[in-house]
């Protein structure tokens, strides 16, 4: 099965209204790019940004989401907000919220099915630590939180994976070659005996941390590595444009 690759860039915490300007050169640039190509810029500049992709194949996501529809839970976005400002995607479980929020892989499977519910398609992080990856544990970790992050059902269907070790986050460092394949073929693996070959084989299981455009073409080249989720070179259109092309 060929698979679209996917360039996905996360905004994190990063991006004013000035920063819509690197959308307009990103839409600019690539009219009809060869891959898919997500921005997941801060919840606030979701709606502008919007206008900034519009008539483009520029798809927007957010970067995370509550488990409820609407109500009383002062500060948090729900899947519906996301969607009905423009998004078609969202990160969810990503290593800063599970770590700085106390992100479950229990919870992480709430939200992807929320997400779900609103249409959105959830790209679901997952990666170990330095000390996980020293104690030989990451490929027990990395498919454990990928078992029970990934709901059941039609929604499996639906969502993206992305590998992302704790350590090669915004650090300068990545696995080698071989380590993210190694990752990447376990995580299928994993999915294709929760689900079935035909499920898993469908499912988008994305590359993250580190990603640059000098190291992308060779990362997204790899057996089973279906694009990029990139954090600090998705923040300016000129080092996203080389990743994009990395991934047409
Ligand atoms: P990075 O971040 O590309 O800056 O390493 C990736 C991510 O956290 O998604």
């Amino acid at each position: 099965m060929t698979r679209r690759k996917l360039a996905a860039g996360n905004w994190k915490m990063n991006g004013l209204r000035t920063a819509l300007a690197e959308i307009e050169a990103l839409r600019d640039a690539f009219p009809d790019p060869g891959c898919d190509v997500l921005i997941c810029p801060p919840a606030t500049l979701l709606a502008q940004s919007a206008l900034a992709a519009a008539g483009s194949s520029i798809r927007l996501g957010g970067q995370d989401c509550h488990v409820a529809a609407s109500g009383a839970h002062t500060g948090d976005i729900s899947a519906a907000m996301l969607s009905d400002s423009g998004a078609t995607h969202v990160i969810l479980g990503h290593s800063e919220r599970r770590a700085d929020h106390g992100e479950s892989s229990a919870l992480v499977a709430r939200k992807t099915e929320a997400a779900w519910a609103a249409g959105l398609t959830a790209i679901i992080c997952v990666g170990e630590t330095e000390a996980e990856r020293d104690a030989g544990r990451t490929l027990d970790i990395v498919t454990t939180q990928v078992i029970e992050s990934v709901p059941d059902g039609a929604i499996a269907l639906t969502t993206v994976v992305a590998y992302e070790p704790v350590w090669a986050i915004g650090t300068g460092r990545t696995p080698t070659n071989a380590e993210i394949e190694e990752v990447h073929t376990a995580i299928r693996g994993a999915l294709a005996s929760r689900f079935s070959t035909d499920v898993a084989e469908g499912i988008r299981i994305l590359y993250g941390g580190s990603v640059k455009p000098g190291n992308a073409a060779e990362i997204f080249a790899l057996r089973d590595v279906d694009g990029g989720l990139v954090g600090g070179a998705s923040l300016k259109a000129s080092d996203f444009a080389g990743i994009i092309r990395a991934a047409e």
